[in-house]
C-alpha cells in the first residue's frame, strides 16, 4: 500500500470553490496569452511594411485593428478572472468565518481563558486574510506567470528555433543561478528565525526587566544580552547575504528583460550575418523575448505567499479542530448542584505528566444557601468553581445540576441557570447602565439601579459626573473590586438560580470588604451560591464553609462549627486573628500576601 500524502490544510478551505479558482486561473492564463497576440500581429505589420512590392494598406489596418481587439480581449479576460476569483474568495471568507464563529460558540469557555483572544483574532482576521491573498491573487497570477513564457516560447520556436535556443539558454542559466543562490535556503531560514527569536527574547527581557535594571543600576548587564543577540544576528545576516548576493544579482541580471532582449538581438545580428536568421525574425525576438523572463521575477514572492497561506490555513484548521462542547437536551429540575467524585487535571504541557488539581471532590450546594470555598492558593478552588458552568468538564466524576449531568443540559439553559462572576471581569466599553443590563436589555433605569444598590456599587456610580451613563474605560476607570461589583449587579439582574462567584484576590480596605460581604449575602437570597473566598473575613456569614486542600475537601461546616472543631480552618482563622494586619488569605498562603 502506498503511504497517503497528508492533505494540505488548504484543501478543506478552498475545496468548495475549487472550480471557480480553476476558472479564474484559466481566464488569467488566457488573458496573458492573448496579451501576446498584439505583439505577434505587430511583427506581421512590420513584415507587411518591409515586404517588397505595393504596400497592402488594407491588410495592415486589419492587423492593427485585430491587435487592438486582442489587447481589449486580454484586458476583459483579466477583469473576468479578477471578478470570478474575488467572488469565490468572498464566499470562502464568509463561509470560513461563519464556520469559525459557529465552532467557537461551542468551544468550552475554559479554552478561551487558556489561549486568550489573540489566537481567535488572528485566525478570524489575519489568517482568513492570508488565504484571501492566495485565492484572489496568487493562484491566478501564478497561472499567468507559467502560461505567458510558454506561449511566447512556442511562438518564437516557430519563428526561429536557433535564436530561441539562445534565449532559452539565457533564461535557464538565470533560473539555475537563482536556484543555487536559494539552495540551503530553508536551513538558512531556520537559522534566521532562530537568530531573530534570540533578538526578540533579549528585547522582551530587557524591556520587562527595565524597572529592576534601573533600580539596581545594571543597565550594562541587561543590555549585554541584547547587544550580543543583535551582533550575532547582524553577523549571520551579513555572512548569508555575502554568500548569496553575487549569485542572486547575476540571476536577476540574466532574467532581466533588457538584458535578455539585447543579448538575443545581438545574437540575431550575428546569425543574420552568418545567414542563419532573417532580419524580420529578429524583430519578433526584440518584441517577445521580454515575455520569456519578465514574470519570473514574480515567482519568488508568490511562492512565499503560498507558504504563508498554507500556514494560515493550518492555524484555521487547528482552531476548527478544538473539540466543542457536547450537550444533550435534558432540563435540570431545580437548582441543587452536586459534585460527585469529581477529579480534574489540566492538559499538561508537552512532555509533562498531567497533574491532578481536583482529586475526588464530593460536594452538594443546596438551594437557598451560600457555600464558601477556602484553602491555600493552588488548592483548586477556582478550578472547582468553573466546573458547574462547564468552563471545562471533569476528567472523572459528575457535576449535576437539578439532578441532571451538566453535560446533558443544553448550553442556553445551562447559562441561564448558572451565573458566574469570576476574577477577570469583562466589562464592555459601554455605559455602566448598558453593562449592568447586558442580559436584560429592556430593563428600565429603576431595575438597573436596584441591582447596583444590591451589589453595593450604586453610590460609586452616582458620584460620577455622568452617573450611569459613564462609559467604562473612557469616563471612568473602575478598580478590580468595583468592576466585580458591576458584574455582580449584572448577574443579579440576569437572576440565575445558581451563582458562582470567584472573589477578587486583590487586597481591599475593610469598608470595601464589608460591602462585598453584603453584596454576597444579597446574592444568596433564594439562590444556590458558591463563593471562592480568597479572604477569610468575607466567609464568616456563609451557611457552610468548605476547606479545600490539595484538590480534596479537608473540612466543612459553619464558621462556628469549624472553629469549635479546632482543625485546619481554626488554624487559618487564628493565624488571621493574630496577625490582624495580615489579611487572612495570606495566612492561608504566603504566596498570596498582597502587601
Ligand atoms: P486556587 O483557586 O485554589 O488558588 P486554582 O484552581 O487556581 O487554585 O489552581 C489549582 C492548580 O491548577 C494550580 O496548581 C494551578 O497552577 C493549576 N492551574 C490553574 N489554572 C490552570 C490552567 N489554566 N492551566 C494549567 N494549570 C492550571
Amino acid at each position: 500500500m502506498t503511504a497517503r500524502k497528508t492533505p494540505s490544510p488548504l484543501a478543506p478551505l478552498i475545496g468548495p470553490i475549487r472550480g471557480r479558482i480553476v476558472a479564474a486561473a484559466v481566464l488569467q492564463a488566457l488573458s496573458g496569452v492573448v496579451g501576446l497576440v498584439p505583439l505577434m500581429l505587430l511583427v506581421e505589420v512590420a513584415r507587411g511594411l518591409l515586404a517588397p512590392g505595393p504596400a497592402q494598406a488594407g491588410r495592415l489596418w486589419t492587423l492593427i485593428g485585430l491587435s487592438l481587439l486582442a489587447a481589449l480581449l486580454s484586458l476583459a479576460l483579466g477583469a473576468a478572472s479578477t471578478v470570478v476569483s474575488h467572488r469565490a474568495d468572498d464566499d470562502m471568507q464568509l463561509s470560513v468565518r461563519r464556520r469559525l464563529a459557529a465552532h467557537l460558540a461551542r468551544v468550552p469557555l475554559g479554552w478561551f481563558a487558556r489561549h486568550g483572544s489573540g489566537r481567535v483574532k488572528k485566525a478570524l482576521h489575519d489568517d482568513v486574510g492570508e488565504v484571501h491573498a492566495l485565492v484572489a491573487h496568487t493562484v491566478p497570477e501564478l497561472a499567468g506567470v507559467v502560461a505567458v513564457p510558454l506561449a511566447a516560447l512556442a511562438y518564437l520556436l516557430v519563428v526561429d528555433w536557433q535564436l530561441s535556443v539562445v534565449a532559452v539558454l539565457l533564461v535557464a542559466a538565470g533560473i539555475a543561478l537563482f536556484a543555487r543562490a536559494m539552495a540551503g535556503g530553508m536551513a538558512k531560514m531556520t537559522e534566521y528565525a532562530r537568530a531573530m527569536g534570540e533578538v526578540n527574547a533579549a528585547t522582551v527581557e530587557f524591556v520587562r526587566g527595565i524597572r529592576v535594571v534601573k533600580q539596581y543600576d545594571r543597565q550594562d548587564r541587561a543590555a549585554s544580552r541584547f547587544r550580543a543577540a543583535a551582533d550575532a544576528f547582524a553577523d549571520f545576516f551579513l555572512a548569508w547575504s555575502r554568500s548569496t548576493t553575487p549569485a542572486t544579482v547575476a540571476s536577476f541580471l540574466l532574467l532581466s528583460a533588457p538584458f535578455v532582449t539585447v543579448t538575443v538581438v545581438s545574437a540575431g545580428v550575428l546569425f543574420c550575418a552568418l545567414g542563419w536568421s532573417e532580419p524580420l525574425d529578429v524583430v519578433a525576438f526584440a518584441l517577445l523575448a521580454p515575455a520569456l523572463c519578465a514574470p519570473m521575477q514574480a515567482i519568488g514572492s508568490r511562492m512565499q505567499q503560498l507558504q504563508a497561506a498554507g500556514g494560515a490555513a493550518g492555524r484555521i484548521r487547528d482552531l476548527l479542530a478544538v473539540p466543542g462542547l457536547e450537550t444533550g437536551d435534558e432540563r435540570p429540575a431545580g437548582s441543587r448542584v452536586e459534585l460527585d467524585g469529581v477529579r480534574f487535571a489540566y492538559e499538561p504541557e508537552p512532555g509533562r505528566e498531567p497533574h491532578e488539581v481536583l482529586r475526588g471532590v464530593d460536594l452538594v450546594l443546596e438551594p437557598g444557601t451560600v457555600t464558601a470555598l477556602v484553602g491555600p492558593s493552588g488548592a483548586g478552588k477556582s478550578t472547582l468553581a468553573t466546573l458547574p458552568a462547564r468552563f471545562q468538564d471533569p476528567t472523572a466524576g459528575t457535576v449535576r445540576l437539578g439532578g441532571v449531568d451538566v453535560r446533558r443540559v443544553p448550553e442556553r439553559i445551562l447559562y441561564r441557570t448558572v451565573g458566574f462572576v469570576f476574577q477577570d471581569v469583562q466589562l464592555l466599553r459601554a455605559s455602566i447602565a448598558e453593562n449592568i443590563a447586558l442580559a436584560v436589555p429592556d430593563a428600565g433605569p429603576e431595575r438597573i439601579r436596584a441591582a447596583a444598590r444590591a451589589a453595593r456599587i450604586d453610590e460609586r456610580i452616582e458620584a460620577l459626573p455622568a452617573g450611569y451613563d459613564a462609559v467604562v474605560g473612557e469616563d471612568v476607570q473602575l478598580s478590580g473590586g468595583e468592576a466585580q461589583r458591576v458584574a455582580i449587579a449584572r448577574t443579579l439582574l440576569a437572576d440565575p438560580p445558581v451563582l458562582i462567584l470567584d472573589e477578587a484576590t486583590a487586597a481591599v480596605d475593610p469598608a470595601a470588604e464589608r460591602e462585598i460581604q453584603d453584596a454576597v449575602s444579597e446574592l444568596a437570597r433564594g439562590r444556590t451560591v458558591l463563593v471562592v473566598a480568597h479572604r477569610l473575613p468575607t466567609v464568616t456569614g456563609a451557611d457552610r464553609i468548605v476547606v479545600l486542600d490539595d484538590g480534596r475537601i479537608a473540612e466543612q461546616g459553619s464558621h462556628e462549627d469549624l472553629l469549635a472543631r479546632g482543625g485546619r480552618y481554626a488554624a487559618l482563622w487564628a493565624a488571621w486573628r493574630e496577625g490582624s494586619e495580615a489579611p487572612a488569605a495570606s495566612a492561608a498562603d504566603p504566596e498570596e500576601d498582597p502587601r
